[in-house]
Order: C-alpha cells, then sequence, then structure tokens
C-alpha cells in the first residue's frame, strides 16, 4: 500500500528505510525463537547503539543526533513491525530510563551512564509499578528515608520490563507518603548494588521477547546524589515524558498492526478455497480494507501528536486520542488477521498468534484506554 507521507523529510524517509532494512535483517529473523524461549537478544543493544538509534533526540555532547517525536514514531513503528516485545525492551530503555538520566541526571551521572546507555553498552529500567500501585501512582509504597548523604530504599516492584538484563533502574519511591503522588522522587538503582536484587523473573501472555521481574530493596542504600530531579517532585516532572510514551505506544501498535496485515494479505492472496483466493471473497476482502484503514487512521493520529509535540504545540490530548484510538485498533486488527489466517495463523510457529498476544497489553500500559478516556473528557469537560 502506498503510504502518504509527503510531510516526511528526505531524512525521515531514509530513517525509516535504514530502520526497515535493519529490523528485517536483525529481528524478524529471530522474533518467533526470541519470544518462545522469553529472552531479550540483547547482543542487538551496542548494534542499535552504533546506528544511531538509541542517541536519537539526545544532545550532541553526550553522543547524541538530531531526532524529533515523529522521528521516533517512524522507529518505535519500524522496529515493532519485527517483534512488539524486542520493540518494548529498547523503548524502556531508550525513552524512559535514558530520558530520565538526560532531563534530570547530575554531570558524572550523564557522564558514567548517560553516555554508555546511549551506545548500547548499559542497558536500563524504570521501575514505577508495585502490587498495589499501577493506574494509581499516588499508592507507591516504596519508600526512600534520607541518612546523612544517603537515602535507604524499602519495599518491592512488580512488572518491571528489563529488570532481568538491566545494569541500572529509575526507581520511583515515596520520600513523602502523606502527599502521595506529589511526594514520589527518582532514583537511579545500579542492578549491582547492596540491598537490591531481581527477586524473580515473570513469565507472561505477549510481549515475551521482553524480559521482565520483580525488585526487591531491603535497607538499599543509595547516595543522595543518585537522586533524579526534584526530592518529592520527580515523579511529577517526568510526566512530560510519560505523554511522549502514549505517541510512543500508538507507534508501537502502528507497526504490530501492520505486520499483521502484510501477513494476511498475503495469506488472502494464496489460500485457496472453494477453488478462488480468500481474498476474493468479499467478506475477507471487506474486513481486510478495514484493517488497511484503521491503520492508516492510527498513523496519522500518531504522527499528527507527534509533529505537535516537536513543534511545541499543545499534544497531551492528542497523544492520549493516538493511543487509545491505535491500541484499541490493533488489538481488533489482530483478532481479524487471526480469523483470516484460519487454522494457520493459530500454530506456534505462525507469527499471527504472537500478535494476538502481544496487542493486548498496550491497551493498559502508559495509561490504560479507561485513563486516557477520562483525560480526553476532563480536557473536553473542563
Ligand atoms: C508487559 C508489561 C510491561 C510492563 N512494564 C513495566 C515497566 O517497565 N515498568 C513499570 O513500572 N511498570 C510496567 N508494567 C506495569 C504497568 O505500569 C501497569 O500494568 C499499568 O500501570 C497498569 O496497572 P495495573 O496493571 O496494575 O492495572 P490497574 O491499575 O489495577 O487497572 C486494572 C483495570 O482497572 C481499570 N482502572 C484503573 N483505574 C481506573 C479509573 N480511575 N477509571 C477507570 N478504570 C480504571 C484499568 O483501566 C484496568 O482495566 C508493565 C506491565 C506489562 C503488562
Amino acid at each position: 500500500m502506498a503510504e502518504l507521507d509527503f510531510y516526511l523529510s528526505d531524512e525521515q524517509r531514509e530513517l525509516r528505510r535504514a530502520v526497515r532494512e535493519f529490523t528485517s535483517k536483525e529481528i524478524v529473523p529471530i522474533a518467533t525463537e526470541c519470544d518462545a524461549a522469553e529472552r531479550f537478544p540483547t547482543h542487538l543493544f551496542p548494534k542499535i547503539g552504533e546506528l544511531g538509534y538509541i542517541a536519537l533526540g539526545y544532545p550532541e555532547e553526550l553522543g547524541g543526533a538530531a531526532g524529533t517525536n515523529l522521528d521516533y514514531s517512524i522507529l518505535w513503528e519500524e522496529l515493532a513491525y519485527g517483534s512488539a516485545g524486542i520493540a518494548l525492551g529498547f523503548y524502556v530503555h531508550t525513552a524512559m530510563a535514558c530520558r530520565a538520566l538526560e532531563h534530570f541526571g547530575s554531570e558524572s551521572i550523564r557522564r558514567d551512564w548517560l553516555v554508555p546507555a546511549l551506545r548500547g553498552e548499559k542497558i536500563g529500567g524504570w521501575a514505577f509499578a508495585e502490587s498495589g500501585a499501577g493506574s494509581d501512582a499516588g499508592a507507591v509504597a516504596t519508600r526512600a528515608i534520607a541518612d546523612g548523604d544517603d537515602y535507604i530504599l524499602n519495599g518491592s516492584k512488580l512488572f518491571i520490563t528489563n529488570a532481568p538484563i538491566a545494569d541500572f533502574l529509575i526507581v520511583v519511591a515515596s520520600t513523602n507518603p502523606e502527599q502521595r503522588i506529589k511526594g514520589l522522587s527518582l532514583f537511579m538503582v545500579e542492578s549491582d548494588r547492596p540491598g537490591f536484587r531481581v527477586a524473580a523473573s515473570m513469565s507472561k501472555l505477549g510481549v515475551r521477547a521482553s524480559e521482565m521481574g520483580e525488585l526487591a530493596f531491603e535497607d538499599c542504600r543509595v547516595p543522595a546524589a543518585n537522586m533524579l530531579g526534584r526530592v518529592d517532585r520527580g515523579f511529577l516532572d517526568a510526566l512530560r515524558m510519560l505523554t511522549l510514551g502514549r505517541i510512543a505506544s500508538a507507534a508501537t501498535v502502528v507497526g504490530l498492526s501492520r505486520a499483521a496485515l502484510d501477513a494476511t494479505i498475503k495469506h488472502a492472496n494464496e489460500r485457496v478455497q472453494f477453488g478462488q483466493k480468500i481474498g476474493s471473497f468479499q467478506a475477507v476482502a471487506f474486513g481486510i480494507a478495514d484493517m488497511a484503514t484503521q491503520i492508516d487512521a492510527s498513523r496519522l493520529m500518531c504522527h499528527r501528536a507527534a509533529i505537535a509535540a516537536d513543534r511545541g504545540l499543545p499534544h497531551s490530548q492528542e497523544a492520549s486520542m493516538a493511543k487509545l484510538f491505535a491500541t484499541e485498533a490493533c488489538t481488533k486488527i489482530v483478532e481479524r488477521a487471526l480469523h483470516y489466517n484460519g487454522a494457520a495463523g493459530f500454530m506456534s510457529e505462525s507469527p499471527i498468534q504472537r500478535y494476538y498476544r502481544d496487542c493486548k497489553v498496550f491497551e493498559l500500559g502508559e495509561g490504560s484506554s479507561e485513563l486516557q478516556r477520562n483525560m480526553i473528557a476532563r480536557e473536553l469537560l473542563g
């Protein structure tokens, strides 16, 4: 299908071509195997680091290169086309862990941790969720108590992407429990720090090529210099990153949806029943037309939000709408893909069943559909 990309610059078209080539060479061949083994291909980190994809949009003095939210949208779409799980592992490192170091890290943290992280030589994670804190950030119970020049952390985290492979984690901890969300601070915790451990790896339904773990902090002493940003306000200050994360989620599911569509078009043109290709049955053809239309709408909404962010225009509502629409559309698109691929798509070796397991989580993470509707409605209703 022709992509109406008149608003992309030559550089952005070239970025898309290059990431597409990387995905087809490095990700597509191992995607099924990584999913089955629940293993992230860590050897790809230095490779995407060398290509400059992690450092996109980071300052030049840190080894970064020019990059916009629209560039990012292109990157996540193309990586997720190969594997949403692998894209998720890269995303948490690049857009959450590294971003937090860039925005809030001291000179020495940026030099010693961010620079190698942008080269893909160190891997980061973002540790917010807990057994009692999911959508409700104010319920974070992990405590950080000041003690001389240090903070002492106690608590646990759940569902943390990259935890088993991470060299460092950005940990959201309460420095002022009475203030709930206004009492949350960010800390960079190195994974070999005494008192910190990955308590368990976690197995999941989808995005299995990204690794996940449970974290435990037991009197974990962290220097105050590892606090990122303002005391009690670190999490609130980081919310801007989370807004941009909604655009990235939308881009990721556009890539996943496109992979499902392409595989379905191929199958519909090859599979013959009743003496004709199944794509010639109007019921199947209309379904495929709807899938393509929803992908186009999702991408346009995602790119609109990205361009608004790049131009410094308000984009929170646009980001929520793009995330809401694209993630819910993706779940429908992938369900149709499985339907039209029949039993062949249901088999373990087919990527279609992987897409079916991968899509759902994007409706939950980065603010669930209900939270996006809440935000959109709040802006509309005041
Ligand atoms: C694959 C995967 C990767 C993840 N990676 C990370 C990571 O790297 N770091 C990290 O910190 N966390 C991570 N998480 C956890 C993620 O942050 C949470 O899943 C998310 O915050 C939602 O929280 P919850 O799952 O506890 O759901 P809950 O908050 O318990 O929500 C359950 C249901 O209730 C609904 N609900 C909640 N509040 C409202 C409301 N006010 N109005 C209406 N409906 C509501 C939700 O929409 C949802 O349908 C990951 C999760 C998954 C599945």
